[in-house]
């Protein structure tokens, strides 16, 4: 007998016990050949005062196996509590979210019979970083971040799923007419790293269309890529729209650490009674099972989990009359899936999973970072003022200047205001004030810069730095300007 893969897993609050119970019951009647190590997570975690939701000694069981099969928790209601999915994610750098959303028509009732889309979010960086200020009265700022290692690995990934899933397809939806530099990086990455792979169409989309797009006609599409918070966003939509969110597992991998999981929560008021449909671990399962490098058992779990549903038996929650068979609880489901262990969809198409997909080394996309040719030549001094009109700020700013080193523009949240601004402009009490050089500049300048604007009374909330990459601004022009 082949080795066993120890995992961690974790049976959750509410329903969580019984699915997860059920779920692991499956995966083993089918070959799966797993050494499960039980740690407690959520609710009770929590009550007991450790804000992350995980006891200490349970962080060690993840760093031994690498692996993590996650029921839901609850998390009790007020503030102070972490949640568990972000500290994981964050702790083990699981950079990739995998949410496939597949339509089971006519078996499931689905608005889009033919909808089986994967959308693979990038999970660490975007807005998603939390780093947050408050800089004046009026003004909230919340950094984007999008790296270029960050979009190499999640662009790779997205491809490499394509390829070991035998789909067709890889889309970027990104909104760079917009977000030039952010957004635009992203797909830059995207566009090279798809000549790596001509095997594989691609294409890309604005987010905006391409969400409409995916509302309404979500099989266009097979696998999409796309940054932090388009991804949260439209994963829920596809799944809320296959008719599936019940059904839908997901999977969050990382270099070193992989967490798998149902998509839906802990449904408390269903808990306890035998009602809970286990289907979504049992998919986030299949998705672990294909990691752990068992793809016959997760192939052959899935195929008989298809024939289930195509055979009728139903949890309630996907109970139709006229549809489905027979109506049952969580164990019989387990049971009747069991049953079919060996069997295969004949209406439904079957799966075939092979290979896990290489999950590229940050060291190796390092190793190749650009060498450009960075340049000072200017700042970016916000102020927090309130005191008059923006006219009178760009006669004051006008004589800071310092060796070289001008104000070009004052524009209040993205949009020029002087020189030439228009009465008419919205402003609020948050302003840039663009100083560039014709040359390269030196920080000393900045420095005394910053000091000549202190010196005339100025409170600068912060300054971010305008660089040359090759010649080519690092920096977006300004609105108006
Ligand atoms: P929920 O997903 O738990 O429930 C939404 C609805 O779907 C309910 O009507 C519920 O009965 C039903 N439902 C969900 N899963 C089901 C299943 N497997 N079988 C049958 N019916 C199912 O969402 P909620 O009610 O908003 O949240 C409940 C709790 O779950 C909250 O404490 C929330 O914080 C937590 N939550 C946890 C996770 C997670 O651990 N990953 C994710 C989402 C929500």
């Amino acid at each position: 007998m082949a080795n066993k893969t120890p995992i961690t897993v974790a049976h959750g609050d509410g329903i969580g016990p019984e699915i997860m119970d059920a779920t692991l019951h499956i995966i083993e009647a089918a070959g799966a050949q797993i050494e499960p190590e039980t740690i407690e997570v959520g609710e009770k975690v929590y009550l007991r005062g450790i804000t992350t939701g995980v006891e200490p000694g349970a962080w060690e069981s993840l760093r031994r196996t690498k692996v993590f099969l996650k029921a839901p928790i609850t998390t009790p209601q007020g503030g102070g509590y972490k949640s568990l999915n972000v500290t994981t994610r964050v702790t083990f750098g699981l950079y990739a979210n995998v949410r496939p959303s597949v339509a089971y028509d006519p078996f499931i009732a689905t608005k889009h019979p033919k909808m089986n889309v994967v959308i693979v979010r990038e999970n660490e960086e975007d807005t998603y970083t939390g780093i947050e200020y408050r800089q004046t009265h009026d003004m909230m700022e919340s950094l984007k971040l999008i790296s270029r290692p960050g979009s190499e690995r999640i662009v790779r990934y997205a491809f490499e799923y394509a390829r070991s899933n035998n789909r067709k397809k890889v889309t970027c939806f990104v909104k760079d007419n917009i977000m030039k530099q952010t957004d635009g990086l992203f797909h830059k990455v995207f566009d090279e790293i798809a000549k790596e792979y001509p095997d594989i169409e691609n294409e890309s989309w604005i987010v905006d269309i391409g969400a409409a797009k995916l509302a309404d006609t979500p099989e266009a599409f097979d696998v999409i890529v796309m940054p932090n918070l388009y991804g949260d966003i439209l994963s829920d939509v596809a799944a809320q729209i296959a008719g599936s969110v019940g059904l839908a597992g997901s999977a969050n991998i990382g270099e070193q650490c992989a967490m798998f999981e149902a998509i839906h929560g802990s449904a408390p008021r269903r808990a306890g009674q035998n009602l809970a449909n286990p289907s979504g671990l049992l998919m986030g399962a299949v998705l672990m099972l294909v990691h752990i490098g068992q793809p016959e058992v997760a192939t052959r779990v899935h195929n008989a989990w298809l024939r289930t549903i195509e055979d009728g038996i139903h949890t309630y929650d996907i109970y139709k009359e006229g549809v489905s068979k027979q109506k049952v609880g969580t164990k019989e489901f387990a049971e009747a899936v069991i049953a079919r262990v060996g069997q295969e969809p004949q209406q439904l198409t079957p799966v075939k999973y092979s290979s896990t997909p290489k999950v590229p080394d940050s060291r190796e996309i390092k190793e190749h970072a650009a060498q450009e040719k960075k340049e000072l030549v200017g700042v970016d001094v916000y102020i927090d003022w309130n005191k008059g009109n923006f006219n009178e700020l760009g006669e004051q700013f006008k004589t800071i200047s310092v060796d070289g080193l001008k104000l070009q523009l004052i524009s209040n949240r993205g949009a020029r205001v002087w020189p030439n601004g228009m009465a008419e402009t919205f402003t609020t009490d948050h302003w840039r004030c663009r100083f560039l050089s014709d040359g390269v500049i030196t920080h000393a300048q900045i420095t005394a810069l910053l000091n000549r604007v202190t010196e005339k009374g100025f409170d600068f909330i912060k300054i971010e730095n305008l660089y040359n990459f090759d010649g080519q601004p690092g920096f977006s022009s300004v609105s108006g300007a």
